[in-house]
Order: structure tokens, then C-alpha cells, then sequence
């Protein structure tokens, strides 16, 4: 592990750009849980059930009582950890050019990170669903699920269900930089929503080095994966930073 830690700190400090994709793996260590995976929300949750769009449609009072006022309680308390802040002071010395992220609770921002790509967009703001307004969930009351706006429309969490477009921006970018960048740290995903996990497959095969950081194996290990760094997101990275003299 400390070769392969050796490595991945002299890469990223040799490649000309670095790009990261993320998932709810790196913010574990601020007690937002994951989907999948150990301690993950679908041990208790069927996904299509409460996650995707059809469903929220079909009885939008269930999935914000399970899944969105349950989150919010969650990432309103969150505060970035040694993952989001190592992310950040690599962006901040030249060494990360952007982040894509397939997390909705604003962490990297919180962190410091300048650019990030909210690949399914956040949970920072709520929309109206009639007439389009945008509130800070900050500012939405749960004394009434699910919460209204003040035309009386219902307001929906500004991130994207399954079963939804990813913005176009933010896919067109991620595109872009997973082509055009020569590393892609991948950390903390299950590697197996799409289209983000195509990002790692895209830089891979414009020819960019692949590293991944993760507890456990996923679909890119040993494979679109040049190497894979196994263990908690924001020791890895304080090990990579270490030993970049960061
Ligand atoms: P996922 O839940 O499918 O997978 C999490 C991955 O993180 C797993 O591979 C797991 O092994 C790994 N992991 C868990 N703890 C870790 C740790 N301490 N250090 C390093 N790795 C760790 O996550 P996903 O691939 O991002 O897909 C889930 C989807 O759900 C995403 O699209 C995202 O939008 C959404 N989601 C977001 C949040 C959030 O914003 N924090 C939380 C849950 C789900
Ligand atoms: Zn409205």
C-alpha cells in the first residue's frame, strides 16, 4: 500500500491535468450514508422505491418522508472531512483542475473546491415545481410533507432522481474534462450509475492514468482502474498529500 501511495502522489504531482470523480463514498466520513455498500440507505430502502422519478411522482409524500426529510436532518449537519479538504488544497496548489461529483450535498464547495461539476445536481436548493421558483433548503419547513411554495406548487429536491437527464452542462463539461484530462482520481463510488461511471471508462480510454480509492473492490478494479488505493477516503488522501509534501 505505501508503494502504491508513493505512486499515486507522484503521478498526480507529474500529470499536466487531473480530474476526480466522486460518489457518496467520500462524504461516509461526514455521516451522510451511501446507497450501496456497507451501512448503505438500501439496506433499509428499496432504491427504484424511494430514488426514482416515477415514484416520487406517483406518491411524492412517502419519498419526502423517507428519503428527502431524511437526508436534509443529514446533510444540514454534515461539515467536509480530510477527503473534501485534501481535494481542495490539491485544487488550490495546481494539482486537481475540477471535481466532478455525483454527490448532492454540497461538500466539496464547503470545503473550498472552486470548480465543481454537481453531475446530479443538489440537494442545496428545492424547486417548485409549478412555476419553477428556487428556495434554499435551508429555508423549507417540514411542518407540511411534502413542503409547498407559495403559489401552492410542490417543491422537489434540485438533484436528479433516477430516471431523470443529467443538465446538459454538466454532462458536456465532465465529457470534455474526462477526455482531455492524463489522471482521473475516482474515489469513493460504486462505479455503476450511469452515465457518471462512464466518466472513469472515457478517461481511460483517451488515454489517461486511472487511480481509484475505495473500501472495497467495484467494476473498474483491475480493470479501467490503472491502480486502486483500498481504504477510508480521507486517510488515503491525507497519505497522498503527505507524501506530495502537501
Ligand atoms: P454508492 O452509494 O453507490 O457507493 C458508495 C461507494 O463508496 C461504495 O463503492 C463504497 O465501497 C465506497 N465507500 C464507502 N465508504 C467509504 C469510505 N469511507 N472511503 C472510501 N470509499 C467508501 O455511491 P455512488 O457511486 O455515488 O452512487 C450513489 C448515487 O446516490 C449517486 O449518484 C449520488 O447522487 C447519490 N447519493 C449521494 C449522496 C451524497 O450526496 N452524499 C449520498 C447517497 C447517495
Ligand atoms: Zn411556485
Amino acid at each position: 500500500m505505501d508503494e502504491m501511495i508513493q505512486k499515486a502522489a507522484r503521478d498526480i504531482k507529474n500529470a499536466r491535468s487531473v480530474v476526480a470523480l466522486t460518489g457518496a463514498g467520500v462524504s461516509v466520513e461526514s455521516g451522510i450514508p451511501p446507497f450501496r455498500g456497507k451501512g448503505g440507505l438500501w439496506e433499509k430502502f428499496d432504491p427504484m422505491e424511494i430514488a426514482h422519478i416515477d415514484s416520487f411522482l406517483a406518491n411524492p409524500e412517502k419519498v419526502w418522508r423517507i428519503l428527502v426529510a431524511e437526508m436534509k436532518g443529514i446533510i444540514d449537519k454534515a461539515k467536509p472531512n480530510d477527503l473534501h479538504k485534501g481535494m481542495a488544497k490539491l485544487e488550490e496548489t495546481g494539482n486537481l483542475s475540477s471535481i466532478i461529483t455525483q454527490n448532492v450535498d454540497g461538500l466539496h464547495q464547503a470545503a473550498g473546491s472552486k470548480d465543481v461539476i454537481e453531475f446530479h445536481g443538489t440537494f442545496a436548493m428545492q424547486r417548485c415545481m409549478e412555476c419553477n421558483k428556487s428556495i434554499p433548503t435551508s429555508e423549507v419547513s417540514l411542518e407540511v410533507i411534502p413542503p409547498r411554495c407559495s403559489c401552492g406548487g410542490m417543491l422537489r429536491p434540485d438533484c436528479v432522481f433516477f430516471g431523470e437527464m443529467i443538465p446538459t452542462d454538466a454532462l458536456w463539461r465532465s465529457r470534455d474534462l474526462s477526455e482531455q484530462c492524463d489522471l482521473m482520481l475516482v474515489a469513493g463510488t460504486s462505479a455503476v450509475v450511469e452515465p457518471a461511471a462512464s466518466m472513469a471508462r472515457i478517461a481511460k480510454s483517451s488515454g489517461a492514468v486511472v487511480v481509484e480509492i475505495n473500501m472495497e473492490r467495484t467494476p473498474l478494479t483491475g480493470r479501467v482502474a490503472d491502480y486502486s488505493l483500498f481504504g477510508g477516503a480521507g486517510m488515503t488522501m491525507n497519505r497522498i498529500l503527505a507524501e506530495m509534501g502537501l
